[in-house]
């Protein structure tokens, strides 16, 4: 009757559902879920794979972004989309990202200083106390300096306590750490909010990317973008670039960086040494010229 009840309750106002053994299985393989999600944040079954962030300009690797993978005992390798929401739901968002900041500011530290990690937050880290400490705690362990850390939040993040968000963010970008808003374009962030937070970079989302090739409309919005974020002092990076004209694109309305498979997919962490072995005619290369 309550799992009824909660689907009654989640389909919208002035409606009923009755119990469907669908329901039962759904509500199941979820509490499965959370029980094998338990047991990878004490037995450690996550891992963390990096995607390459290059600067158009100077076609330079200047970093990655550290994306978050589950080995999953019988799924297998599992992307984020299968696990944040249900993490974020049962606040176990908050020891698995804390795992994930320390383990990329880990391995950002073998990199050469010239390169970032970008590490995705979650509204629910922000939400709970001690995301600023764990972060100190990360960098003074990993001893990566602070200006290396880049964090992506995305506009969820302030849809809660604004006034919190704000003063979490003001405080970690006073240590140096660097931030920037995700899936720019996607969400209902107002202008105005971008005049109140000096974000360091604005992450173009791949939907305005994707038809960018032969699209006018296209192109006009990446350059009401870059000219946006150019007057406010941000950095733009394109996410989601798998094509040459795109790029082509991307760089003529002036968006300084990007990221996608057209450069690389996400890479282990032993992939990523070896690229950076590579050294940087391999980051020329991949800009076609
Ligand atoms: P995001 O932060 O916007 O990350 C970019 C996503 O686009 C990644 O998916 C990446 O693999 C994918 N991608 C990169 N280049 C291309 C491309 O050229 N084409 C296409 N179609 N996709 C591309 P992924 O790894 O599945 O992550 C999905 C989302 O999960 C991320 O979106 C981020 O919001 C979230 N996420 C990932 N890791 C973490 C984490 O450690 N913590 C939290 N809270 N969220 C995470
Ligand atoms: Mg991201
Ligand atoms: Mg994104």
């Amino acid at each position: 009757a309550d799992l009824a009840l909660y689907r009654a309750k989640y389909e919208g106002k002035a409606g009923y559902h009755f119990f469907e053994t669908s329901l039962d299985e759904a509500a199941r393989r979820r509490r499965q879920l959370e029980i094998d999600l338990r047991e990878a944040i004490v037995n450690g079954g996550f891992e963390l794979n990096f995607q390459p962030l290059y600067c158009v300009a100077e076609r330079r690797l200047t970093g990655f972004e550290a994306l978050l993978r589950w080995n999953h005992p019988d799924r297998g390798q599992t992307k984020p989309e299968e696990f944040i929401a249900l993490a974020e739901e049962t606040g176990l968002i908050v020891p698995i990202g804390e795992w994930v900041i320390r383990e990329a500011c880990h391995h950002a530290s073998i990199w050469p200083d010239v390169l970032t990690v970008a590490v995705n937050v979650s509204p629910k880290q922000f939400a709970a106390s001690g995301l600023s400490s764990a972060i100190l705690q990360a960098l003074s362990a990993s001893g990566l300096a602070p200006h290396r850390l880049e964090l992506e939040i995305t506009e969820r993040t302030f849809s809660a306590d604004i006034d919190a968000t704000l003063a979490t963010l003001h405080r970690l970008r006073s240590i140096g750490v660097r931030i920037a808003l995700d899936d720019f374009g996607t969400g209902y962030l107002s202008l105005s909010r971008l005049k109140c937070f000096p974000f360091d970079k604005l992450k173009i989302d791949r939907i305005f990317v994707e038809d960018l090739g032969n699209s006018v409309t296209g192109q006009a919005i990446i350059r009401a973008i870059t000219t946006l974020a150019d007057a406010l002092g941000m950095e733009t990076l394109a996410e989601g670039v798998e094509d040459i004209r795109q790029l082509e694109a991307l760089a003529r309305e002036g968006c300084g960086h990007v990221q996608g498979y057209l450069f690389s997919k996400p890479l282990s962490a032993e992939e990523v040494l070896s690229l950076l072995d590579a050294g940087e005619p391999s980051a020329s290369r991949m800009f076609g010229k």
